[in-house]
């Protein structure tokens, strides 16, 4: 049998070592100890690999020797990028330009040379990296608090893992009862959600906030939006969408994702801070990581022309983990703080996110028809150019994984007064030990 760590070239691409920066790889084992110190008990913590590669998906592996956790540096990157975004909202050209190349990204490592290619090309065309980097220039406030978020989110993707390799051991039992009152939670809530919809007062509220939304889209672009109109759903269609979701609440791989998203977003915020009074920024990020890892999944389903998504059980499956994730908590804040405050502040700033994130990214994301684009684009590209390796490796680079990454450091300084009650030593703190997942690519 062929050790994980020798074929991690095979699953990762011959160079996913290469660009791989030793402080980061130290930090995230650190990250390892201490989550595991939390939920690992007595069993044998996975062995880390650190890889650097467009696949930027996390994942626990088994073999003879026990059980191995990779982690892709790149999803870090990802993290950043796309907070980053969303916190500074540079103009839809330059979100566009970041949109198309993760897409591209997305097309390279199923070997879609073709559509990699075509996404590499129209990324330059929405913007050029004069126009990127300038609009991307960070405040200082906001670089301390983007730091932040950044590690919150990486450390939640990996204490995600960590809880499935628990589980995967059959150990996890006191994990799963624990989780029981969420689901609980979870279910009152969309038996109090089929209640609403049937009252005609809401569900006229309800569809006018769809059409609204969908107008901002259609404006956006100026185009009107090629997916099907969700308000044309009936009542009862509305009603069996949530019955499915109920139904999906008794699914074991749903459960099993809710308890490693659920105890991996308390882990985070336990190994970034004791003070209970951070947990609402913690856990609001942790909610953002999420949208993140939604996206990633969203652009790999179109990847493989999944145009039925809304109706799709992906699509259920992660609003129903988003939702879990946050019922989850906000019982957790809760049972904590005896004060409403921290509940409502949690609520207020993962709300704040969730807008943010839709607001600047997802929505721009809906309103391009990325497959459409990309065959438009192929056409300039001859089938044997696209084939040579020498392109190949061009078209590589474009997407960002030509080379090895430059390191950069920052003075940081703190947050946004309004922004959260992070004290800026934890600011500091964080800052000094991410050393650099600042994007270059
Ligand atoms: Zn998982």
């Amino acid at each position: 049998m062929i050790s994980i760590e020798a074929s991690l070239p095979t699953l990762y691409g011959a160079d996913c070592r290469d660009r791989v920066q030793p402080l980061l790889a130290s930090r995230y084992q650190s990250t390892v100890d201490s989550v595991w110190n939390l939920i690992g008990g007595d069993l044998e913590p996975p062995s880390l690999h650190v890889v650097h590669s467009p696949i930027a998906r996390p994942t626990t592996l088994v073999d003879l020797n026990g059980h191995h956790l990779v982690y892709d540096q790149y999803l870090g990157q990802m993290f950043n990028r796309l907070t980053r975004i969303e916190l500074l909202l540079p103009g839809a050209n330059v979100v566009d330009a970041y949109v198309f190349k993760l897409f591209g990204q997305r097309n390279l490592i199923r070997g879609r040379w073709r559509q990699a290619s075509a996404m590499a090309s129209v990324s330059g065309v929405a913007a050029n990296q004069q126009q990127i980097r300038s609009a991307l220039v960070e405040p200082e406030d906001i670089f301390g608090f983007r730091t932040v978020l950044t590690h919150v989110q990486e450390t939640f993707a990996i204490a995600h893992e960590l809880v499935h390799s628990v589980l995967a051991r059959n150990a996890g039992d006191e994990l799963r009862v624990k989780f029981e009152p969420v689901l609980e939670a979870q279910r009152i809530h969309l038996e109090k959600a089929k209640l609403d919809l049937a009252d005609p007062a809401y569900r006229a509220r309800y569809v006018q906030s769809l059409k609204d939304d969908r107008k901002t889209l259609e404006d956006r672009r100026g185009i009107p939006n090629s997916g099907a109109p969700f308000w044309e759903l009936s009542l009862a269609e509305d009603v069996a969408e949530i019955e499915r979701r109920v139904v999906l609440l008794r699914d074991p791989t749903l459960i099993e994702e809710g308890i490693c998203d659920y105890f991996g977003a308390i882990a985070a915020a336990e190994t970034m801070s004791p003070d209970d009074d951070d947990r609402p920024t913690f856990y609001a990020a942790a909610t953002l990581g999420l949208l993140h890892l939604r996206l990633i999944q969203y652009l790999d389903n179109l990847v493989d022309d999944d145009t039925e998504i809304r109706r799709s059980d992906d699509f259920d499956q992660s609003v129903l983990r988003a939702s879990l994730l946050r019922t989850g908590l906000r019982t957790d804040v809760a049972a904590r703080s005896n004060s409403a405050s921290n509940v409502a502040e949690f609520d207020g700033i993962a709300t704040e996110f969730n807008r943010a994130h839709s607001s600047s990214v997802l929505d721009q994301v809906l309103t391009v028809d990325l497959p459409g684009l990309t065959k438009k684009f192929m056409a300039f590209e001859t089938k044997a150019e696209v084939d040579d390796p020498a392109h190949q490796g061009t078209i590589r680079e474009f997407l960002g994984f030509g080379g090895i990454p430059s390191l950069t450091r920052h003075a940081a300084d703190g947050l946004l007064a309004n922004r959260n009650s992070l004290s800026r030593e934890l600011i500091d703190q964080t800052v000094a030990r991410s050393d650099s997942t600042d994007p270059t690519l």
